[in-house]
């Protein structure tokens, strides 16, 4: 048994905590805010769909990227001038768009997210937690030119083992019965084993669990440092004060309670767009870049009649990359990725865009007045597959940088981790995902 410290309490951080904590370690969860999951996992997608896991840094991307740029309807926007750090995060993402590298990290990624949901269910079923699960993915495919953009993706799927069917309009009207008739929508594709599920609702049952399997965890705990002592870890924390920290997930206060350093025999880092700051001082270069992203949650209006008026589970309007979740009796719609700029200031063109594709396809569902407006940092690695596994630092351990993908690859991630530490052979190759990819280089 180790005493092992995990720094970050959002899903990869308790789900980290779960699997070590499985293997007998006594586990001790960091966490600058006052719960779980209030950061990026406090209001994603909610999407499990390992066929849609994929690094951004694919062949032609850019020039997906640049041709979508006078459109205000456009997935991806740079916010002010790129800083240094930007510029340098792009040149690495594009050179990892180069098709050998894209293919491998694609199945790297792949491989780990299919693993992950197993564990996911498999956890939600051992642990009691119920997290709004509901199985199916509908891709939504608008006209001609969807199409045929979808077609070289389903060339891809096709060489894996994930199961899809390529539906025509009435077909995919049937498997979602409450799309909007006058919309547009000429072919959709399904992905049956995907599914979606409320990722703030898995962390906050899966820390419950914890706690009563002895798991501490230390809410306004904001680390300031890591430094080797020897065979073990030193972690410097400040302890903020409790007013200091907000349930919404916004940025808090500079810490100012009392700082503390203590010696454990090892450290894991799940930090997400706080892990660089920790790892730098190391020698660990982690280039995580901050990729905001908005979603809008509604509750979905009840008809006496009309018993099935919003999504029954996750759609994804291809057009305009807004996915459409169903999470029990609210609904979803998240989007947009946004390079540069603040957490605070809130993009009105990204969130009319998400209002439009719910307008598009679900337009009584939603109880608009009631909209709860969400903004996040997605940690993304330019390459794709998170950072998983050892740093060059005896006692630090890293599983962090999950992107767009979070939720979809916590439970494999938890798994590969716990697996190196205890020096078992994974289930899932460790190589795309080491931590020193940069440090090398
Ligand atoms: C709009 C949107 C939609 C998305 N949709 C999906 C989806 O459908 N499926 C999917 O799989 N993923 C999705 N994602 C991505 C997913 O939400 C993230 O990949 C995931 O939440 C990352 O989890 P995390 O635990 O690494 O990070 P976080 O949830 O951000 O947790 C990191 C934690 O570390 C803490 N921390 C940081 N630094 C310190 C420090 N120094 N000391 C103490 N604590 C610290 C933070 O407070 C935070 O709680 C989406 C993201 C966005 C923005």
């Amino acid at each position: 048994m180790i005493a092992m410290r995990i720094i970050g309490a959002g899903i990869v951080g308790v789900t980290t905590a779960h699997a070590l904590a499985e293997d007998g370690h006594e586990v001790t969860v960091f966490e600058r805010r006052n719960t779980v999951a209030t950061e990026c996992s406090f209001s994603n997608a909610g999407f499990l769909a390992p066929g849609y896991v994929t690094p951004w840094a694919a062949p032609g991307m850019l020039g997906k990227v640049l041709g979508q740029w006078f459109n205000p309807h456009r997935a991806v926007r740079l916010s002010g001038w790129p800083s240094l750090a930007l510029g340098r995060w792009l040149w690495r993402w594009q050179r990892a768009s180069a098709p050998a590298h894209h293919q491998s990290n694609r199945q790297a990624m792949l491989t780990l997210a299919q693993h992950s949901l197993q564990l996911t269910r498999h956890i939600a079923t051992t642990e009691r937690i119920d997290y709004e699960r509901a199985q199916g993915m509908l891709v939504l495919l608008r006209d001609k030119s969807d199409l045929a953009h979808a077609r070289a993706g389903l060339k891809l799927l096709a060489d894996t083992s994930v199961k899809f069917k390529l539906l025509d309009a009435s077909a995919c009207r049937e498997v979602e019965p409450a799309l909007e008739p006058n919309t547009p929508l000429i072919a959709g594709v399904y992905l049956p084993d995907a599914e979606v599920g409320n990722c703030r609702q898995f962390a906050i049952g899966l820390k419950s669990a914890l706690v009563e399997r002895s798991v501490t965890f230390l809410f306004n705990h904001e680390v300031t440092a890591i430094r080797p002592m020897g065979r073990m870890v030193e972690v410097v924390a400040h302890e903020a004060p409790q007013e200091a920290n907000t349930s919404l997930g916004l940025p808090s206060a500079l810490p100012t309670g009392d700082s503390s350093a203590r010696t454990f025999d090892a450290v894991v880092v799940c930090a997400a767009i706080g892990a660089p700051a920790l790892a730098e001082p190391l020698g660990l270069r982690l280039p995580i870049q901050a990729v905001h992203g908005y979603a809008i949650t509604f509750p979905v209006r009840h008809f006496e009649a009309h018993p099935d008026v919003g999504p029954r589970s996750a759609l994804m309007d291809e057009r305009y990359k807004v996915a459409i979740s169903r999470l029990g009796d609210r609904m979803r719609v998240a989007g947009s990725a946004e390079l540069g700029g603040a957490r605070n200031d809130l993009n009105s063109k990204a969130l009319a865009t998400l209002y439009r594709v719910v307008e598009d396809w679900f337009p009584s569902a939603a109880r608009k007045a009631k909209a709860q407006v969400w903004k996040g940092a997605r940690p993304m690695l330019p390459d794709g597959p998170p950072a998983i596994g050892a740093s060059a630092t005896p006692g630090v351990w890293v599983n962090t940088g999950h992107g767009s993908s979070g939720w979809a690859l916590a439970c494999g991630s938890a798994q590969l981790l716990a697996d190196l530490v205890a020096g078992r052979s994974p289930a899932v190759d460790p190589e795309r995902f080491s931590p020193l990819r940069w440090t090398r280089t």
